[in-house]
């Protein structure tokens, strides 16, 4: 019965990188670490404490509207 609380939080408008999936992504935090997890397809990118200051950023960054690209590369197709 000492499992630690976790504070999850979802985090708006962010795209998971795996599935491509928007508002999937929660930042979780356990008091010592912090991670994300979609809870789509079960993406998981810890954050140890040096990457913590970046996970603004790494929010930010996938946070931002995502370009769909074509699955094949138009060079490529025959
Ligand atoms: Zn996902």
């Amino acid at each position: 019965m000492s499992a630690p609380s976790l504070k999850r939080q979802f985090i708006a408008g962010a795209t998971c990188p795996e599935c491509n999936l928007q508002d999937k992504i929660q930042r979780i935090d356990d008091g010592e670490k912090v991670w994300m997890e979609c809870v789509s397809c079960g993406m998981v990118r810890n954050l140890d404490e040096q990457s913590v200051q970046k996970t603004a950023e790494i929010l930010d960054e996938i946070a931002r509207p995502v370009t769909l690209r074509s699955p094949t590369d138009p060079k490529k197709v025959h």
